[in-house]
């Protein structure tokens, strides 16, 4: 069994309790505005071009077997993206790390190998394993497989996933999971969708079902001002109403990410405005007021 995932991050400590592990899966449904890994969205591999650390070498022209890499008679790298094949031979050879290859089919055996490497972190930290993305479960079969196989091992699972997803999904993971990160992006619908492309309808019903089988939920809600900011007095209402729910963390947006939408040649829709301490706070506020615990 084989997945399309874009990498494998040790000694995580933002992505679930203790030191984890996390498995990035490459594809993902929603387009948010201040997404920070445009490089999941596709669920294609894709190549990255960052110009600026080019040497000029020409190694890469000799590597690729699509002619996507040419030099001009006054010699400037042409990348034509269109030619390009994603075989990874260029990104292999280049020395300056100005070509990056996202995205790779594993094998199951060999992820669960690489996981089970970081056993003694897992336990001497009361961590594990997390699958991430992009959306893990839009390769749901694939996702409950290896959390079966983790579970066997005794090691603790999280999903972290945006609830975009069928409720076949969800249903195929949930035995195998022992904490949700979910997403909660905005609670008036056409805000959602200003946001992100999609409707929350899912969303919503997706998490309320988690809650209602038992499964334990930590809630992700991306702080963006001017975009949902002024969402989180209802998120808090409906989360209030959940019984499962362990915490809630704040992620405030920042746009370090602008780079890698240049270098994969992506329209860059982040956001210019910034939050304030001020405005984490009086959120985190408001939450509280909710009687919801807040994950720092
Ligand atoms: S990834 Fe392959 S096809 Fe694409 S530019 Fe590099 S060598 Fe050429
Ligand atoms: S191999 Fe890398 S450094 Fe050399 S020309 Fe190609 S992109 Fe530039």
């Amino acid at each position: 069994m084989k997945a399309n995932i874009f990498d494998i991050k040790h000694f995580a400590v933002h992505d679930g309790p203790g030191i984890r592990t996390t498995v990035f899966f490459k594809g993902c449904p929603l387009k948010c505005r201040w997404c920070h890994n445009p490089e999941s969205i596709s669920a294609k591999k894709q190549l990255g071009y960052l110009l600026h650390k080019c040497v000029g070498c020409g190694k890469c022209v000799a590597a690729c077997p699509q002619g996507a890499h040419t030099f001009t008679p006054d010699g400037l790298h042409k990348f034509e993206r269109e030619k390009c094949t994603a075989c990874g031979a260029c990104a292999k050879v280049c020395p300056a790390d100005a070509l990056s290859l996202y995205g790779k089919e594993a094998e199951l055996e060999a992820v669960l190998t690489e996981l089970l490497e970081d056993e003694d972190f897992y336990e001497s930290s009361n961590g594990g394993v997390t699958l991430s993305g992009g959306e893990c479960l839009i390769q749901a079969d694939f996702c409950a497989e290896l959390l079966k196989r983790l579970k066997e091992n005794g090691i603790h699972t999280a999903v972290d996933t945006c609830g975009f997803v069928s409720r076949e999904a969800i249903d195929k993971v949930l035995p195998y999971t022992d904490l949700f990160l979910y997403d909660m992006k905005a609670f008036d619908d056409d805000v959602h969708i200003r946001c992100t492309g999609q409707s929350n309808k899912c969303i919503l019903e997706n998490l309320s079902y988690i809650d209602k089988c038992g499964g334990k939920t930590e809630i992700r809600i991306p702080f963006v001002p001017d975009y949902n900011s002024d969402q989180i007095e209802k998120i808090a209402g409906f989360l209030s109403t959940l019984k499962n729910l362990t915490k809630i963390k704040i992620l405030p947006y920042h746009n370090y990410a602008g780079t890698k939408y240049k270098s994969l040649d992506m329209p860059d829709t982040l956001p210019e405005k910034l939050p304030e301490v001020c405005e984490i706070k009086e959120a985190e506020n408001m939450l509280s007021t909710f009687g919801l615990e807040i994950a720092k």
